[in-house]
Parts: structure tokens; C-alpha cells; sequence
């Protein structure tokens, strides 16, 4: 049987039209789009097409979308190009407990700065209380930044209420979210979120490795964490990855009107795996309810994750034992929606793509069948 590819949250399988642009930015428009011939226009009218696609997805003017290495990039030039804008005062920012690595670091490097940072935490059924994030804002908060969906269990956070909650209170505070997870999969609007600051990244939608952007809504100011020849308007100096650039924007306006359907797909098939755990014994499932149906994250009890993965894996059924990112350490995250040892010991975390089908998710639930029988018994 083919490969089973359920890791779809840690990356995704470029699109062909993904691969085409970013091919012909290789044999073609391999110029630099800085560069004043005709070689560097046509690689900077790459770059303008991929802007617009992305720009176009997010309902967005094309001049607030900023290319950058990957949303691990965008995350820290938000956070720290924001707290050094607005933060000269005000010393306070506010998160959650159970973000991406690239925020979590990123405010622990604020924290070195002198900055205070309030961590929310998720309410025991996996769900975030809108009125914790309200109760942590105050007159010295200068950013808040939240994820749209938790990559780890596929938890969606109620963003558009958190932050115009804190606007309504404190119009002057920066909103930056962390939406790499929901980006072409949940449809929405920059504008909807209230946000000033968005992150997206590229492999998560079917674009290549090495790309991602920051959306900066117009008239927020974050200073720049790259200094140098002044791409992308001084806020991200160093030469366009076109390549990467390209198939981003080719892999969106690819995806961005099947976006809505696509869910819909992800929804059947979540309900079939849902239904077809349950139906197994000694198995957990640590995603809360209202979960993206792209990723669900379980527990197959007293089986340890690595080992079911690498049993998964001689079947040729790709899964993660956590996020990517965190290899081999504990899940703070999982512990923190409320999963115990023994519950972490043994995740797993199944994330889909638009193309995932009934019989990839069968074949998976007979494989985590057969595991657990021979697993226990070596
Ligand atoms: N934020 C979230 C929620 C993610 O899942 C990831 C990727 N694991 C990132 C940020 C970082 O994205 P990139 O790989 O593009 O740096």
C-alpha cells in the first residue's frame, strides 16, 4: 500500500502548482528581484503575484503582507518588532500557556528584557475563558498574542473575542496572532480576527520550506529584527527566497477558494476517525471538543508514543508524537490543556490534509489495532 501521510501539521506535500512556480523560479525568474534589469524585475513580479495571492486570501491590501523565512520568523519579528515599538513604557504582554515555541521563546527573551509577560491558561475542558485574557489587560499592556489553533491537539482559541475585548478596553494595544495553523483552513479575514499582526507560514498550505509572512495592518509600526539591504520595505532585509515565495502564493490561490469545502471533507473524516477510535479500548483523546478537524491528538494507553509511531511507521502510516518542533521533550502544551504522564507518554497526533481519505483513516485504525494487540503482548 501507498504511504499514509497524517502529518499534515508539522508539513504539508507541496501542490504541483506549488512546484511548478517555485520550479520556474529556479530555471527561469532566478534573478534578484532587487536587481534593475529584466531578470530582476520578472523575479520581482514574482514576488508582487504571490503578495497579491496571499493578500488576496487574507482580504487584505497587498501592502500589509511582508515575506519572511517561515512563520517562526514572523512570530519573533511581531512580538519583539512590537514590544520594542510599543512596549518603551508600557511592560506588560499577554499570551497563552500553550503556544508554538517560536512565541513561548520569543517571550521568554522578553521576559530577560524586563517585560512582564501573563501566560492564560485553557479552563479544564480544553477552552479558553475570554474573560481571563479581559481580566490580564491593564493600562501597561502594550501586545497580546494569541494562536488561532493550537498545533499540538487542534484547539481553536476564540481570537476575534479576545481581542476586540482588550480593544474595547485598551484601544491602543497591538493584537498579534499566531494564525499558521487555521491559515487556509479555517476561512477568515484579517480583518474579522481584530488583529494587527498575523503570522502564516508557507509548508503548512501546500507551499515549500522557507517561506512565510507577517501581516501588519496599516499604521502599526514594528521595528525591523533584520537589518540590511532593505527588502521588503526595511522590514525584513535579505534577499526574497522567490522560490519559496512563489509556491506560497501559488500554493494559495491554488487552495484559498477550496478552503470552505475542504473543511467540510476534514469534518467527515475527523468523525470517522473519531467514531473509529472509540470503538477501540484504552484509547484517549486529548483534543477538546470544537477542535480543527485537521488535527486530533490521542492517547493509545500503556503504549508508549515513539513505539506506536514506529509501528505506524513500518506500515507506511506517517503520524507525529507530538508537534515537530518539540521532539522527544514532554508536551508542556498537553499538560497544560490538562493531559496527564501517562496520557503524554503515549500521544499521538493524527493531522490530515484536504486530500486524506476514508481508507487512509481505516487503514490507520486497523494499524492502531494490530499495534496494540502485538505491542502489549512484547
Ligand atoms: N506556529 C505554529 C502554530 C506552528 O505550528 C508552526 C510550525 N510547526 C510555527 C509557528 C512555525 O512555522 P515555520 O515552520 O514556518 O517556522
Amino acid at each position: 500500500m501507498a504511504n499514509i501521510y497524517l502529518d499534515n501539521a508539522a508539513t504539508t506535500k507541496p501542490c504541483e502548482a506549488a512546484i511548478k512556480a517555485a520550479t520556474e523560479c529556479m530555471t527561469e525568474d532566478f534573478g534578484n528581484p532587487s536587481s534593475l534589469h529584466k531578470m530582476g524585475v520578472n523575479a520581482e513580479k514574482r514576488v508582487t503575484e504571490a503578495r497579491r495571492a496571499i493578500a488576496l486570501a487574507l482580504m487584505c491590501e497587498p501592502e500589509c503582507i511582508f515575506f519572511t523565512s517561515g512563520a517562526t520568523e514572523s512570530n519573533n519579528l511581531a512580538v519583539l518588532g512590537a514590544a520594542e515599538t510599543y512596549g518603551r513604557r508600557k511592560k506588560r504582554v499577554v499570551t497563552t500557556s500553550v503556544e508554538h515555541p517560536s512565541i513561548a521563546e520569543t517571550m521568554n527573551r522578553l521576559e530577560e528584557r524586563g517585560f512582564e509577560v501573563v501566560r492564560i491558561s485553557p479552563k479544564k475542558d480544553g477552552t479558553f475563558d475570554v474573560n481571563d485574557f479581559t481580566a490580564a489587560v491593564n493600562e501597561d499592556t502594550c501586545l497580546i498574542s494569541c494562536m488561532l489553533v493550537n498545533n499540538e491537539n487542534g484547539a481553536v482559541l476564540p481570537i476575534k473575542r479576545i481581542f476586540t475585548a482588550a480593544k474595547r478596553n485598551f484601544p491602543d494595544i497591538i493584537t498579534h496572532c499566531d494564525a499558521v495553523q487555521g491559515f487556509m483552513r479555517i476561512p477568515f479575514k484579517a480583518a474579522e480576527l481584530s488583529a494587527d499582526l498575523i503570522s502564516v507560514s508557507g509548508h503548512k498550505v501546500y507551499g515549500i520550506k522557507g517561506s512565510g509572512a507577517l501581516y501588519i495592518k496599516k499604521g502599526i509600526r514594528v521595528i525591523p529584527q533584520t537589518r540590511g539591504g532593505g527588502q521588503e520595505k526595511g522590514i525584513r532585509s535579505g534577499t526574497e527566497s522567490v522560490p519559496a515565495i512563489a509556491a506560497f502564493g501559488a500554493a494559495v490561490k491554488e487552495m484559498s477558494p477550496k478552503t470552505a469545502l475542504a473543511l467540510t471533507s476534514a469534518e467527515t473524516v475527523k468523525e470517522h476517525l473519531v467514531s473509529g477510535i472509540s470503538s477501540l479500548d484504552g484509547i484517549k483523546i486529548n483534543s477538546p471538543d470544537g477542535a480543527l478537524p485537521y488535527i486530533t491528538n490521542i492517547s493509545v494507553m500503556g503504549i508508549r508514543s515513539e513505539i506506536m509511531l514506529h509501528f505506524l511507521e513500518s506500515k507506511g502510516i506517517y503520524v507525529s508524537s507530538g508537534s515537530a518542533c518539540s521532539k522527544g521533550k514532554k508536551s508542556s502544551v498537553l499538560r497544560e490543556f490538562g493531559a496527564n504522564d501517562a496520557e503524554i507518554d503515549s500521544a499521538l497526533r493524527i493531522s490530515i490534509s484536504r486530500n486524506t481519505t476514508i481508507e487512509e483513516i481505516d487503514a490507520l485504525l486497523s494499524a492502531i489495532a494490530e499495534g496494540k494487540s502485538v505491542l502489549f503482548r512484547a
